[in-house]
Parts: C-alpha cells; sequence; structure tokens
C-alpha cells in the first residue's frame, strides 16, 4: 500500500475529511489489494456517490453517498 499518491476529489472543495475517509478505505477486504474508486456528483453537487471495486476480486465493495452540505 502506498499513501504517496494523495486522492484528489475534484468533486469535494478542500474538504479534507473527506479525503480522509477515502484514504483509510482504500482496501480490498478480501485479498487487501489497493481500491479502484469512482466519485460521481449528483447534478446539484450535494451529494457524491462514492463506489469502490477491487479489480482482482471483481467485487464492488461499497456504494456510498456523501452529502456536502
Ligand atoms: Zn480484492
Amino acid at each position: 500500500m502506498s499513501t504517496e499518491q494523495m486522492w484528489i476529489n475534484e468533486n469535494s472543495l478542500d474538504n479534507k475529511d473527506h479525503i480522509y475517509f477515502i484514504e483509510m478505505n482504500n482496501q480490498c477486504v478480501l485479498c487487501g489489494g489497493e481500491l479502484t474508486l469512482s466519485i460521481q456528483a449528483s447534478e446539484d453537487k450535494l451529494v457524491l456517490t462514492e463506489k469502490a471495486h477491487c479489480e482482482k476480486c471483481k467485487i464492488q465493495t461499497r456504494e456510498r453517498a456523501h452529502k456536502l452540505q
């Protein structure tokens, strides 16, 4: 696991808690490998939907919505 590469959430303006939250959960529960993350913002930009999946295990480990305001 490398912590050198910072996850940049382009949809979240200076929301460091959100960035930290993602960093902490960036690991597959099955193989311990790095998860591929994707973030989608709703049209009003108030809710971010976070999806994570493992390329190796072919599983989606979570899908979570984050309300920004
Ligand atoms: Zn895995």
